[in-house]
């Protein structure tokens, strides 16, 4: 079973994240990945296997960011690998998504987002719910994630 971790506050979001996701571990997992919003910037690192991957890789970075969002991955639908492990975007870059879950009509409204020219980078059913939320985005969040939420079907944190 996935594991999330998100923090807004004042503290350096990066240690926070990945000491979440390390005590995340338990529950069993394939991949993981973390995303940032780091001043105007959204910036993500994930990696296939052992969360101590992922640390190390970010423990180069230094960043005072003190918003992001991880997750530790499943995986049920698309083959544990960096490019499907959690968190995904929309092809706007605007939003980043950790999901836990199954979108059982993926299938479906993936044909319709890509016939509109979406283009995806992962085999994952969670994609399509954040690529939606970007194609409803027009700078009011909440209303996106309202209208993306309409049309899945299945289970979603
Ligand atoms: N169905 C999603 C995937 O395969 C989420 C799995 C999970 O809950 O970790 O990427």
């Amino acid at each position: 079973m996935c594991g999330i971790i998100c923090y807004v506050g004042e503290k350096k979001a990066i240690p926070i994240l990945i000491d979440g996701l390390k005590r995340l571990e338990y529950r069993g997992y394939d991949s993981a990945g973390v995303a940032i919003l780091d001043g105007e910037d959204l910036w993500c690192r994930k990696q296939e296997g052992k969360i101590a991957g992922l640390e190390m890789e970010i423990n180069g970075i230094h960043s005072d960011a003190s918003i992001g969002i991880g997750h530790t991955r499943w995986a049920t639908h698309g083959v544990p690998s960096q490019i499907n492990a959690h968190p995904h975007f929309d092809m706007g870059q605007n939003s980043a998504m950790v999901h836990n879950g199954i979108i059982e009509n993926y299938g479906q409204l993936k044909e319709s987002l890509a016939a509109d020219g979406v283009r995806f980078e992962s085999e994952t059913d969670s994609e399509v719910l954040v690529q939606l939320i970007g194609k409803f985005y027009n700078g009011d969040l909440a209303f996106a994630i309202r209208q993306a939420l309409q049309l899945v079907q299945g289970t979603f944190g």
